[in-house]
C-alpha cells in the first residue's frame, strides 16, 4: 500500500455515521461567504509528501475550513497561523492556503489528523476517535522509514495518536507521557528502527490563537525544534 492508495481509499469512508451526516449536511447548507463553493463534505486527507521526516496531527477539519476545500487546515484562519509558520521555517512554499489548486507545497512535512471528517462542534467523541485510528495507524506505518519527530496540536490528538504510533511499530513509554505546550518524548521502535522524538503544542484553533495562548512564535519553537531532531 502508497499513501497514494490509502488516501484514495480513506475519502470513500462512512464508518460513522454522525460524521457521516454532518459533514454532508454542512456541504449543503454552506456558509454564506462560501455560498459558491462545491464543498468536499467527505474524509479529508492527509497532506504532505510521501517521504516525510516531520508529522504534524492535528485534531478533525472544520466544518467550512478542511471539509470545504479538502485538503487539511485549508481556507480558515487555524491554517494560516499553521502554515504562516511553516513558511517561516521553510518548510512551505505559501504562507496561506486557500484551496487545493493554490499551488501549496511542503517540504518534508505530512499534516494529518487522528479523526478525518468534521465533527460537530470541532468535538469528536472517543468512539469516533477509535473508529478512525486505523487510518492514523497505517499513516504512519507507510511513513515510518523517514519519519522523524512528529508534532501533535493538542491534548485530543495527543492522547489519539499514542495506540495509533504502537500500532505503527513505536513503544509508548508507561504511565504514558503527559501533553502539554513544550512536552517532549522520544519513542523507540518496537523492531529497533529509527526513533520517533513527540512533541506537544497548543492546537491552532483560534480560541488559542486570537487569546494569545498560543503566538506564532511559540508555534515557531516548537515546529523547529522537531525540524531539527528530524533533519530539515
Ligand atoms: Fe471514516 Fe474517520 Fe470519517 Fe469516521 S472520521 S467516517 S472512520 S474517515
Amino acid at each position: 500500500e502508497t499513501l497514494a492508495e490509502l488516501d484514495e481509499a480513506l475519502i470513500d469512508c462512512r464508518a460513522c455515521p454522525r460524521l457521516v451526516e454532518w459533514r454532508e449536511e454542512t456541504a449543503r447548507t454552506k456558509r454564506r461567504a462560501y455560498a459558491d463553493w462545491d464543498y468536499w463534505g467527505r474524509p479529508v486527507p492527509g497532506f504532505g509528501p510521501p517521504d516525510a521526516s516531520v508529522a504534524i496531527v492535528g485534531l478533525a477539519p472544520a466544518a467550512h475550513g478542511g471539509n470545504r476545500t479538502g485538503r487539511m487546515f485549508t481556507g480558515d484562519r487555524a491554517g494560516d497561523f499553521l502554515y504562516s509558520a511553516l513558511y517561516d521555517l521553510g518548510l512551505a512554499n505559501r504562507r496561506t492556503a486557500t484551496h487545493r489548486g493554490d499551488g501549496l507545497e511542503l517540504r518534508g512535512v505530512r499534516i494529518t489528523s487522528p479523526v478525518h471528517c468534521a465533527p460537530p462542534a470541532n468535538r469528536p467523541t472517543p468512539g469516533e476517535r477509535d473508529t478512525c485510528r486505523p487510518w492514523l495507524a497505517r499513516e504512519l506505518r507507510l511513513l515510518r522509514p523517514t519519519v522523524r519527530s512528529a508534532v501533535v496540536l493538542g491534548a485530543f490528538g495527543w492522547q489519539a495518536v499514542m495506540p495509533a504510533l504502537e500500532a505503527a511499530g513505536w513503544s509508548v513509554p508507561r504511565p504514558r507521557p503527559v501533553f502539554g505546550h513544550g512536552a517532549r518524548s522520544t519513542l523507540r521502535a518496537a523492531d529497533g528502527g529509527a526513533p520517533l522524538t513527540l512533541f506537544g503544542c497548543y492546537h491552532v484553533s483560534q480560541q488559542n490563537t486570537f487569546t494569545g495562548r498560543l503566538t506564532p512564535a511559540m508555534l515557531r519553537e516548537v515546529l523547529s525544534a522537531a525540524a531539527e531532531v528530524a533533519g530539515l
